[in-house]
């Protein structure tokens, strides 16, 4: 491939200098699991999520799952989920002991679609999970007020969605609680697997924080069966650098996205990706719809461009949820027949994708 669909050394060897000053003062401190980094970093993501607290974990699976633990949700309740979503949001729920209760998105956002929500409210619902999809935030005072009439926990799932902007506000403090992912690929990526929960309420913090650790706020002292699940000192100090820099690569992403808009608008077999006036979407991904998307993909990756399906197999339909596979979510199974990822990000050089489409004018019409 001329244009890998993802390429994360770029990012590494941009701010070399930063990242390896990190290393080696983490390595020389000889601290390695919660420590000041991991504080420093916790502090700054809360301030920059406009949020009160930050607990970095282990993941962002994790980050959900110790989320809808802190606030006692588990066997017996369901929790609303998108159809059209990453299988973590739905396994967040399963790994708890609960249901996931799918909704099908909007056809614009992909976002799921909060008209839908209160015909799936039943005595057991206790919690909604929006994900803010492709870094396009999902429309949160609807979902709010919904939950507020019904007395619902809402955790969002901001795993794709770092910097993104809901009417002007900060996503990751827009719920009672928010999940964050650090996996490389996202717009806030470490160098290995890492995630965060930040929340405006200090007794989720709290809860959040002994469940992180083994159950136990002072070692040894056990007061519920916890997880391991720590975001340790080096991921942490290489996020500090991350995040300093999280809007300016959030801004090249709009740039790209903004060139991709440019060149496809008018092209009558495809769908571009639609921004509510509300939404500040940072682009984790940006999504087509074409009609005969497996051609398209494959005539791509004869120019050199390449591309990625965001998902190929809902998670009603995967082997790891049988009891849902007969169900039928027309909307979420046609997107995924049509949807195809472009390459996106700080480091992708869009002139030269542009270069490739045109050498073979046809491929994108
Ligand atoms: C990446 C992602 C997750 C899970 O994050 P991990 O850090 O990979 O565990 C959850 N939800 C969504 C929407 C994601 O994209």
């Amino acid at each position: 491939m001329n244009v890998p669909f993802l390429e994360l050394k770029p990012a590494y060897l941009e701010l070399k200098e930063e990242f390896d000053a990190a290393y080696h003062r983490v390595m020389n401190s000889g601290w390695y699991l919660l420590g000041q980094e991991l504080e420093a970093f916790e502090g700054e993501y809360a301030t920059y999520c406009e949020a009160e607290h930050c607990i970095g974990v282990a993941s962002g699976l994790d980050a959900l799952v110790l989320g809808l633990r802190a606030f006692g949700i588990g066997p017996g309740d369901e929790v609303i989920v998108p159809s059209h979503t990453f299988v973590a949001t739905w396994l967040a729920v399963s790994q708890v002991g609960a249901v996931p209760v799918p909704i099908e998105p909007d056809l614009q956002t992909y976002n799921i679609d909060a008209n839908r929500i209160e015909a799936a409210i039943s005595p057991q619902t206790r919690a909604i999970i929006p994900v803010h999809l492709y870094g396009q935030p999902a429309d949160m005072d609807q979902i709010m007020q919904i939950a507020d009439q019904h007395n619902l926990v809402v955790i969002e799932d901001a795993a794709q969605a770092q910097g993104a902007l809901y009417k002007g506000r900060k996503t990751g403090s827009l719920g009672h609680a928010a999940a964050h992912s650090f996996y490389p690929g996202k717009n806030l990526g470490a160098f290995a697997d890492g995630g965060a929960v930040t929340t405006t309420d200090s007794s989720i913090a709290d809860r959040v924080r002994i469940l992180r650790n083994y159950g136990s706020k002072i070692k040894y002292h056990y007061e519920e069966a916890g997880f391991n699940s720590r975001l340790d000192e080096l991921q942490a100090a290489f996020l500090r650098v991350r995040l300093a820099n999280l809007d300016e690569w959030n801004g090249r992403r709009q740039q790209v996205a903004a060139a991709y808009t440019d060149l496809l608008t008018g092209s009558p077999s495809i769908t571009l990706p639609t921004v509510p006036t509300w939404a500040n979407p940072v682009w984790h991904l940006y999504v087509i719809r074409v009609l005969n998307r497996d051609r398209m993909q494959s005539q791509l990756a004869e120019v050199g461009i390449g591309t990625q399906i965001h998902y190929p197999i809902p998670a009603h339909k995967t082997k790891a949820y049988p009891q849902f596979n007969a169900a039928s979510q027309p909307i979420t199974e046609s997107i995924s027949e049509t949807c195809l990822s472009l390459p996106i990000g700080p480091h992708v050089d869009i002139d030269y994708v542009i270069e490739l489409l045109k050498k073979k004018g046809d491929v994108l019409c």
